[in-house]
């Protein structure tokens, strides 16, 4: 049986290189840039004033108080420019460009109005003083944001300042979840006796919601072969395929015989994993088949450790796992040595460090106590007992 780390560096090794793709701005959050993105102007583009006042031309105002003929007023988005002669000012506004003759200007506070006609500056100003010069941000041509730069709303703002309505990302995979068993009903039913509602359909896509996906969630197969089949047929028009239920050994679980007759090569069948042993990978032509076991907890840590990575990776992330960090355990924690163990706990960042409790449960099916952990707990396949006080690695499941 492959080890965890055996199983994923073989999965990750067939997941096809990152395809670029062009998306409107907004559909960009969140996704990776597939090409550097040059700035198509200077920013600013203009001499501009960072603050209200009166632009003035600074060798008229090296000494103060000093009297100005206030020659004109210059708002941001204005586009005539007033002329500025020596012993004039225009009052001027934040973001507005400078005229032509200014290179300075007086914030407001630090002036006083006479007239009209006329202001006094209180204080005098230097060249430059509140002024951003052309450029000074970006020149022209510079690269303003390097491909796989993560789009969040800084690169969204920077994204729209240089005129990007289309945004080339890496393409994000088709994905369809399709849950497997006889016992499953709608989650708007009431199960009758040996019934479950389906719960991984709801799971699944949330965890695929959350990798920036909108997977498709085919209706539950019965656990016949003919329909299995179907399942699988249907499953590989997407990119991924990921199954639930039917993958261990079973009398009627289907799914690996069927893939196996449907020509799906199997990478692996089974990983030494607690929970989700018996977890299934597979390929055929560039579709990638995951079968995920049936119970709710091994079903979700089995994505989180496999299919996120390769959905990850696929679409152009560098980092593809879950974050890992040190802790300290605060109870203690055991398990039968055999398999690494991603036991379920809470990780909280207090007094400077992150305090980690294993959450006790009645295994793989309870969901309702799984529900309350953020994080998964590492115990290696050789060990048996973590003490209390103990520094231990967690993974994060909600840190992005
Ligand atoms: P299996 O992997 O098919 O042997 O299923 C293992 C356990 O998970 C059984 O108790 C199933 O009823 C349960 N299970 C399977 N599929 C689902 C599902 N889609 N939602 C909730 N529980 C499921
Ligand atoms: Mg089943």
């Amino acid at each position: 049986m492959l080890s965890y780390e055996e199983a994923l560096e073989k999965l990750l090794g067939h997941i096809p290189e990152p395809k670029p793709a062009r998306v409107p701005l907004r559909e960009a959050l969140g996704r990776v840039l597939a090409a550097p993105v040059l700035a198509d102007s200077d920013l600013p583009p203009f001499k501009k004033s960072f603050v209200d006042g009166f632009a003035v031309r600074s060798q008229d105002v090296g000494q103060a108080p000093v009297k100005l003929e206030i020659v004109g007023i210059v708002a941001a988005g204005d586009l005539e420019q007033p002329r500025l002669e020596s012993g004039q000012a225009v009052q001027i506004m934040t973001g507005a460009p400078l005229p032509a003759e200014a290179d300075a200007v007086q914030m407001v506070e630090k002036t006083h109005r006479v007239s009209e006609s006329e202001v006094e500056l209180l204080e005098p100003v230097g060249p430059a003083d509140n002024v951003a010069a052309r450029g000074s941000e970006v020149q022209e041509g510079e690269t303003v944001l390097s491909r796989g730069r993560v789009v969040g709303a800084a690169e969204a703002g920077v994204l729209a300042t240089f005129g990007q309505a289309e945004v080339e990302i890496f393409a994000a995979p088709r994905v369809a979840v399709i849950p497997t068993g006889d016992e499953l009903v709608a989650v708007d039913q009431k199960p009758a006796f040996g019934q479950i509602r389906n719960s991984n359909a709801y799971t699944l896509w949330a965890q695929c919601r959350r990798l920036g996906l909108d997977a498709r969630v085919l209706p539950p197969v019965p656990d016949e072969p003919d329909q299995v089949r179907r399942s699988i047929q249907e499953g590989l028009r997407c990119d991924l395929a990921i199954f639930t239920g039917g993958v261990s050994m079973g009398e009627y679980d289907y799914v690996p015989r069927v893939l196996a007759e449907e020509d799906v090569t199997i990478f692996f069948h089974k990983a030494a994993i607690k929970p989700g042993k018996p977890i299934l990978v597979g390929k055929k032509g560039d579709h990638v088949i995951f079968g995920l076991p049936g119970n709710p907890v091994s079903a979700f840590v089995t994505f989180e450790l496999f299919v996120r990575p390769a959905v990850r990776r696929w679409m152009g992330f560098q980092r593809h796992s879950l974050r890992k960090v040190s802790g300290e355990l605060v109870a203690p924690a055991k398990q039968k040595p055999g398999r690494k163990f991603f036991k379920q706990a809470r990780t909280d960042w207090v007094e400077g460090r992150f305090q980690v409790r294993p959450i006790e449960t009645q295994g793989s099916s309870d969901l309702v106590a799984f529900s309350s952990a953020n994080s998964l707990l590492i115990l290696e396949a050789d060990v048996a007992h973590l003490k209390a006080g103990q520094k231990v690695e967690v993974l994060l499941l909600n840190d992005e």
